[in-house]
């Protein structure tokens, strides 16, 4: 049955479809990048608070700003929104259901007037944003706001039709003031550590550019609350979608495939009201710091302990390696032993159970995850998820060993070859780089680690470079089973 507002009643029993009435809803979120994160989590948040008779006034209208995004607007306006999310659960079973909280999707380039417009009204008090770290346009090595994007520039220009996210929001946060109606709150669902403070810099520097007085209200006046967002949700193939077909009996054009686990943790700032989002299992909290750390130091850093080793030892898919017992064991190690004490107190969640969750979800088999997806850009990774819990660890005395073995099995992995000698893709930014200096280890073993770009100081700290050169030797002469297995037994 393809998938419409009409066909919702003939659907299949096993499918859970929306229990409210979808034609009563009004929009309070406008959101940008609906893509499948956003469908797997807060339009599904949203869709909950619906099913429970709540937040009827907060229904979502998408917005696609990228021509690539004519394929997602076609896809949901045939389905009046409508759309299949599935959960993969580890045993196999999946779980479907009929999310109905988004009843509007516009396409930015086909009618960028009605984007601003829908912002510009009083009913609308939350922007949302899951537009990738790309999207907030700042430039990787200084962090600053990239003037220079030619997009950018065009909307910056006096006069200009906003095409930009940029320029769609500040414009009509600028009708607004123009005509008396408080701001709504930009609140950033993507993964970036500080979401909302990247946000608030990035907008604000945007405003600057095209009207200082308008950047200076909105520093004022426009809450960007910080979240910390998880689901593991993967690109949906065809095969998901021929599945929907198959097992649940729905033709839908694009559904969303996704774990069971889902968490938010959201900062509670907003001055223009917001969905009672706590009644539908998200932590509203004063400060979302404590477990943004916990995610990158824990479920981050810990994919980057699983997926070099894994790659080495012939794995390609992240369920596989996880299921290794000696790498489970190891993982398990440098979570408690050297990321949990970096942690502080997170409330509401039992880091132990936390952590044997994060063990099961990377075991899950049916999700599929890719060891190659948590290899690519690993210079952008280690530094900002692994190498800060080195640093903690060896301002308090602390012990580094594990983590050491982890950037030894990146260093490993950069030389592109595996230890049956095939090659191995090396997908960075600066991956001609790293793979030379990885091959010269093996005469110079520190090579790797004193590029200070990546690395800081660390290479003249022995406490690091001991545990890192042992790793590396071990990596070399014996193999990464071998390697991991003994730091698994060892301990250290
Ligand atoms: P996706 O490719 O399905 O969707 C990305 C969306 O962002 C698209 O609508 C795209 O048009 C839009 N976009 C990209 N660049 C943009 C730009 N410059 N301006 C405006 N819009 C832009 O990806 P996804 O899986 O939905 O992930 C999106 C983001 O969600 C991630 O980058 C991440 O920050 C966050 N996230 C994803 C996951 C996950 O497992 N997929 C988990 C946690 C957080």
């Amino acid at each position: 049955t393809a998938l419409t507002q009409w066909t919702l009643a003939s659907l299949p029993r096993q499918v859970g479809v929306p229990g409210y009435d979808r034609s009563a809803l009004t929009a309070g979120i406008v959101h940008f990048g609906v893509g499948g994160f956003h469908r797997a989590h807060q339009a599904m948040y949203l869709d909950r608070l619906m099913n429970a008779g709540l937040a009827h006034d907060w229904a979502i209208c998408g917005v696609g700003v990228l021509p690539g995004d004519a394929r997602m607007r076609d896809a949901l306006t045939a389905q009046d929104g409508l759309y299949t999310l599935v959960l993969k659960h580890p045993d196999g079973t999946r779980e479907a259901r009929v999310i109905g909280s988004i009843i509007d999707y516009l396409f930015a380039p086909d009618d960028p007037e009605a984007v601003i417009e829908k912002m510009a009204g009083p009913a609308v008090r939350v922007v949302s944003l899951t537009v990738t770290e790309g999207g907030y346009n700042f430039h990787p090595v200084t962090g600053e706001f990239d003037r220079d994007n030619p997009a950018v520039r065009a909307d910056a220009a006096p006069g200009a039709v906003p095409a930009t996210v940029f320029g769609l929001v500040t414009e009509a946060l600028r009708r607004r003031r123009e005509r008396g109606i408080p701001p709504f709150t930009v609140m950033s669902c993507d993964n970036i550590q500080g979401n909302g403070d990247v946000a608030r810099r990035t907008f604000t520097a945007f405003a600057r550019l095209r009207d200082p007085a308008l950047a200076a209200w909105m520093e004022d006046e426009v809450a960007f609350p910080n979240s910390m967002v998880d689901r593991i949700t993967p690109v949906t193939t065809d095969e998901d979608r021929e599945a929907v077909a198959r097992l649940f009996g729905v033709g839908d054009a694009w559904p969303v495939v996704c774990e069971p686990f889902t968490q938010w943790a959201l900062e509670d700032r907003f001055p223009a009201g917001r969905p009672p989002l706590e009644e539908a299992g998200v932590q509203v909290v004063a400060d979302v710091e404590p477990y943004e750390l916990m995610k990158l130091r824990l479920l981050n850093a810990g994919h980057q302990a699983l997926c070099y080793f894994g790659h080495l030892m012939g794995h390609r898919y992240v369920h596989e390696a996880a299921s290794e017992p000696a790498i489970a064991a190891f993982l398990l190690g440098y979570m408690d032993a050297e990321a949990t004490p970096t942690l502080r107190p997170v409330p509401g969640v039992d880091l132990d159970a936390y952590k044997h969750t994060l063990i099961e979800r990377f075991s899950n088999p049916e999700v599929r995850d890719t060891i190659a997806r948590l290899c690519a850009e690993s210079s952008d990774r280690i530094p900002k998820w692994l190498l800060p819990v080195v640093r903690e660890r060896l301002a308090a005395g602390g012990e580094v060993g594990r983590a050491a073995a982890v950037v030894a099995s990146w260093a490993r992995y950069a030389e592109g070859v595996d230890e049956r000698g095939e090659p191995i893709t090396v997908v960075d930014r600066l991956a001609d780089r790293l793979t030379a200096i990885a091959r010269t280890q093996r005469e110079r073993p520190t090579a790797f680690i004193e590029n200070r770009e990546l690395f800081g100081d660390l290479a003249d700290d022995k406490r690091f470079v001991e545990p890192y050169l042992r790793a590396l030797a071990s990596l070399h002469t014996r193999g990464a089973r071998t390697t991991v297995e003994e730091l698994a037994a060892r301990g250290e």
